[in-house]
């Protein structure tokens, strides 16, 4: 009998709350007082005011599984096996009690004893050189050869000036059938074979404005496991959107269509993946408060909406069948997420409006985006214009990625330099004339430019608005 994700979750909260910590809810989507990012995108985002110091945890322990989302996956969802734009993230965090030695040796005994991986299938990594951290390993039984030295791109959390500090990254060795066969293949590598589920964070340093490093007082834990993707290695299953849950809502997206998933077109496969993928994000996040719009966090929800719809025309799927999947979302996550289930009805009404707008927008965007097209093949061109792609965008709320999806069909690409000098200009136009305020910035921070330059890269980088918007 295969553990499903419900369990594991459930497993990892009994664990923590047996090592001492107070298990937290997931927070929402949307960040708290946090002008830093737009969605919540790792388990330690929403508790940041614990590790600063401004507020007080309820123990100076605690355990989460939180919701994430994370745009700058999107590209990867479909296309790895790993990715998805929404994810749960399980984690424990010490603010300024235990460290490196309590974390790492709790790691391992849940990986080994109540999951009962086996040792020789797990590596870990660490940053270049973090000795502590490997004799910490050592003492638990990884042999040297299963330690790999990363460097700071992969194993050293930063962000900015204030804390810091060197992960460690736990793999699991899914065997060479899934591996590139490179002599050097271990964990790092691009292919399949090592998929890393769980990063551990010592934050352990504080970098200073002179651009030097100095010992945190208290240093605070904070670690990060993808719980699909643990699913996946405990399950056996080839790609995260095989585990229990997440193949439920695909099985779904199939029922919509005349094809068997995984029955040789690879383009259908990767469309119905995206479609099953984008209906856990736009759920969570209409739960959440989100409502589609042309800006911020409801761009990202819009985006969502209709490249999800979008890919369900592609697969031949007749009218709207997006609010109609809700239910296989609801179906495996509705337990552990109640604001689901309570908002089912508000949620299947957003994304049927959504649909119904879109079907127009896309009836004129495509014949619009065609047209481009056969005009550029006349004349032996390959790149459109930046200003036609925004005209599609600001007159009919057409996203740009799409119209670069559409074109990419074709071979075909978009002048996105141009794209942005057009926004900018608009932006510019639009500013003029008025007060300025940060808040006023923030909500008017338009969605294309949120989705190019806001990162959201959880623990690597924590995006700084005030860039954007500087
Ligand atoms: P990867 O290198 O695979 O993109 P990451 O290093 O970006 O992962 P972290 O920021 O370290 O991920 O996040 C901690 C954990 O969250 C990861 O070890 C992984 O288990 C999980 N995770 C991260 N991104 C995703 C995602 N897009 N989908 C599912 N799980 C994810
Ligand atoms: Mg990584
Ligand atoms: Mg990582
Ligand atoms: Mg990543």
């Amino acid at each position: 009998e295969k553990l499903g994700l419900n369990e594991i979750r459930k497993r990892f909260r009994d664990f923590y709350v047996s090592k001492g910590h107070y298990p937290g809810k997931s927070a929402s989507l949307i960040p708290k007082n946090d002008k830093s990012l737009l969605i919540i995108n790792s388990g330690m985002a929403p508790l940041k005011n614990y590790f600063s110091g401004v507020e007080t945890p309820p123990k100076k322990r605690m355990t989460t599984c939180q919701k994430c989302i994370r745009t700058d996956d999107i590209e990867n969802v479909g296309v790895t096996s790993r990715h998805g734009t929404f994810f749960e993230m399980m984690g424990n965090f010490s603010f300024g009690d235990y460290f490196k030695k309590e974390s790492l040796t709790w790691g391992w005994e849940f990986i080994t004893k109540v999951l009962e991986i086996p040792e020789e299938k797990v590596w870990a990594t660490v940053y270049l050189d973090d000795q502590e951290a490997v004799d910490i390993w050592k003492s638990l039984g990884m042999p040297e050869e299963r330690i790999v030295h990363l460097g700071k791109e992969d194993n050293f959390w930063e962000i900015g000036l204030g804390p810091c500090g060197p992960c460690s990254e736990i793999y699991f060795d899914r065997g060479p059938e899934y591996g590139c066969g490179k002599p050097d293949c271990k964990p790092g590598c691009d292919c399949d074979r090592y998929i890393e589920f769980w990063n551990h964070v010592f934050t352990q340093f504080s970098r200073e404005e002179d651009g030097s490093y100095s010992n945190l007082e208290h240093p605070n834990i904070d670690t990060g496991m993808g719980l699909e993707r643990i699913a996946c290695i405990m399950q056996d299953v080839q790609s995260i959107f095989d585990i229990d849950t997440i193949r439920h809502i695909l099985n779904g997206v199939v029922a919509l269509t005349d094809k068997e998933y995984e029955s040789g077109d690879a383009g259908a496969d990767k469309s119905i993946r995206i479609i099953t993928d984008h209906m856990r994000s736009m759920v969570f996040l209409i739960a959440d408060g989100v409502l589609p719009s042309n800006e911020g966090r409801g761009y990202v929800l819009r985006r969502m909406i209709r490249r999800a719809y979008r890919h369900g025309k592609l697969l031949g799927i007749q009218g709207s069948f997006l609010a109609g999947l809700v239910d296989y979302v609801v179906d495996v996550s509705g337990e552990a997420y109640p604001e689901i289930r309570e908002r089912e009805d508000y949620i299947k009404k957003i994304i049927s409006v959504e649909e119904a707008r879109f079907e127009e927008t896309l009836e004129q965007g495509t014949e619009i985006i065609n047209s481009y097209v056969s005009d550029m093949e006349k004349k032996g061109e390959k790149v459109l214009p930046g200003a036609d792609a925004f005209k599609l965008y600001d007159t009919f709320g057409f996203p740009v990625e799409l119209t670069q999806e559409i074109l990419d069909d074709h071979g075909m690409s978009v002048d996105m330099d141009g794209f942005h000098e057009n926004m900018e200009e608009q932006k510019r136009l639009a500013k003029e004339g008025r007060k300025d305020t940060t808040a006023e910035a923030w909500k008017e921070s338009s969605a294309p430019k949120d989705l190019a330059d806001t990162v959201f890269t959880g623990y690597d980088t924590l995006h700084d608005t005030s860039e954007v918007l500087a």
